[in-house]
């Protein structure tokens, strides 16, 4: 039990539950330098699922052939347990027939339930950026809502620059409300889309629309950062009566970004008493947070509230036994509801803990002097760059080792890599010309087999030979495939010296996983993740071969 376990209570005046709207995918994947492909966006959906937020706004049909496809292959891909898919578009063009309008077909086409249609609801917009009437300006959201309420889906009214239009003229922002809410849109998005709103001001104008629209439709908002409050705005809005929060998970967004949902869900749910995703998937917000921060392949800021490796990490210090007997004294809400962990700064892993409970969840047993040398090694390698949180499956792999398992499917004697390029000066992005060969000596069954194959790079060469040599011993290889490869650089200054980390996601169909190579040359990197990926798809395809040799 710990001194911080205790229940938030709810002010009477707060809604009893909050919707939570993800737009990562969306209006998060505007930030500078995220660059997802189609797979990448389906795979942040399913963490977004597991996590449990009501919506997944997943990107804006007939914008760009990425999210056509991603709409195109989700019915099939994906299976959202908790969550709803919304596809996001605009309202009807100036003087535009509903009917005829592109963005309206491709939204119905992209065949979601739910749908949020942004319109202009600041009269200077209407009047400078759209060049039209005020009258015309409702009539573009109310003829666009009521288009895609008739098709039967669920629409949302996404109000740009809701606050700012508000505060200039509340009637005309009321206006194009009322306009939305009598042609059926279920949610008034109210949005900050300049970011510079405070939240006294949030507080007060959401409350001022709740109070209008009373229980016709519910009131969400939108938040975005530049005034650095997006959390605490959202808060406010809360405080006013919204009943949905819009945000991105790590706040990715253009410019600051937008509010932040790993940062609110735990401030609803644990200080405020508010429910948001269920309850026992808190814990799943750490684990989330760094899987997509991998996908869009950027660093989590460690400091980052709650899920940053650094949220709840206690240095030695003058008070350091105290903070070791009782951590919980130094923080403020208990780090494992939120699926972090106490740690002290010594290494990544929270130490003996966190690895025995990770044991235990995998079956793993291991005893004093084992989990010690575990320890031990896990901080020398996180030392040297690993980094466990996100490679589930090397971390596996090094637990099982640490009982003394060894895989026998497979001893690799040596490999050796070879890239030629006969044509170096031209066409610096085509491959053109440019042939990777990767030759490897294995010992399998008894049997020496040398195997060569040619590949796009040095993993995808690697990945075949080995898979020549192994032939079709293992069936289980045959539905493993690598899905991602990322690279980093973990010590800039040092240039091409630098020691090179390179994270490899590889799925069999039913479960993906992440393995973890660390080196100072980048095909070793590379070799090291791709064989514990390869070798921990054989552990879920073929079991744990017995200690004999037997498989
Ligand atoms: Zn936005």
């Amino acid at each position: 039990m710990s001194v911080n376990d205790v229940p938030a209570v709810r002010d009477p005046s707060w809604p009893e539950r909050v919707e939570i709207y993800d737009t990562t995918l969306r209006d998060g994947s505007q930030l500078e330098g995220i660059s997802l492909t189609v797979d990448d966006k389906l795979r942040i959906a399913e963490q977004l699922d597991w996590l449990g937020v009501d919506y997944i706004e997943a990107g804006w049909p007939g914008a760009n052939p990425k999210d056509d496809e991603f709409f195109a292959r989700a019915p099939s891909e994906l299976s959202l347990d908790t969550s709803t898919l919304v596809a996001f578009g605009s309202t009807r063009r100036v003087k535009g027939k509903v009917d005829s309008d592109d963005t309206l077909r491709n939204l119905l086409a992209a065949n979601t339930s739910t749908v949020c249609i942004v319109g202009k609801s600041w009269d200077y917009h209407v009047l400078e950026a759209l060049n039209t009437t005020l009258d015309e300006g409702v009539a573009m959201v109310a003829d666009s809502v009521a288009f895609l309420a008739a098709d039967g889906r669920n629409v949302m009214y996404d109000a740009e620059h809701f606050f700012d239009g508000y505060k200039r003229n509340p009637e005309f922002g009321m206006r194009v409300l009322e306009g939305a809410v009598q042609a059926g849109a279920s949610r008034l998005v109210l949005c900050d889309t300049n970011g510079g709103t405070l939240p006294n001001e949030v507080e007060r104008i959401v409350a001022e629309v709740v109070a209008y629209f009373g229980s016709d439709a519910g009131v969400a908002v939108h938040l975005h950062d530049d005034a650095g409050t997006g959390v605490a705005n959202a808060l406010a809005g809360v405080r006013g009566g919204a009943i949905q929060v819009q945000g991105t998970i790590n706040g990715y967004g253009e410019r600051t970004g937008n509010c932040n949902l790993t940062t609110i869900i735990p401030n609803l749910t644990l200080k405020m008493g508010i429910e948001t995703i269920p309850r026992d998937r808190l814990e799943r917000l750490t684990p989330v947070a760094h899987h997509v921060a991998e996908l869009v392949n950027m660093a989590l800021n460690p400091q980052a509230a709650y899920v940053g490796s650094s949220a709840f990490a206690h240095k030695a210090g003058l008070h350091v036994s105290a903070i070791a007997k009782r951590p919980d004294a130094y923080e403020h809400v208990p780090p494992d509801s939120v699926g972090n962990g106490t740690r002290f700064v010594v290494s990544e892993l929270a130490g003996k803990s966190t690895l025995t409970l990770k044991a235990k969840e995998l079956g793993i047993s291991l005893d004093g002097p084992q989990l010690n040398d575990l320890v031990d090694t896990l901080k020398r390698m996180e030392h040297d760059g690993y980094h466990f949180e996100v490679a589930d499956a090397s971390l596996e792999l090094l637990m099982r080792r640490a009982t003394g398992w060894e895989q026998r499917w497979f001893e690799v004697e040596s490999f050796r890599v070879i890239t030629d390029d006969d044509d170096p000066l031209s066409a610096p992005v085509s491959a053109a010309g440019v042939t990777t060969e990767a030759t490897i000596k294995v010992h399998v069954d008894g049997e020496r087999v040398i195997a060569t194959a040619e590949g796009n790079g040095p993993v995808n060469a690697l990945d075949s030979a080995l898979r020549s040599a192994l032939g079709d011993r293992y069936p289980a290889l045959a539905s493993v495939h690598l899905t991602d490869y990322k690279v980093r650089v973990l010590d800039t200054a040092r240039g091409t010296g630098a020691v090179t980390r390179v994270l490899v996601d590889s799925t069999n169909g039913e479960r993906s996983w992440t393995t973890i190579g660390v080196s100072e040359n980048i095909i070793e990197a590379s070799w090291q993740a791709l064989y514990d990926s390869l070798v921990y798809g054989l552990l879920l395809g073929h079991g744990l071969p017995d200690a004999t040799g037997g498989q």
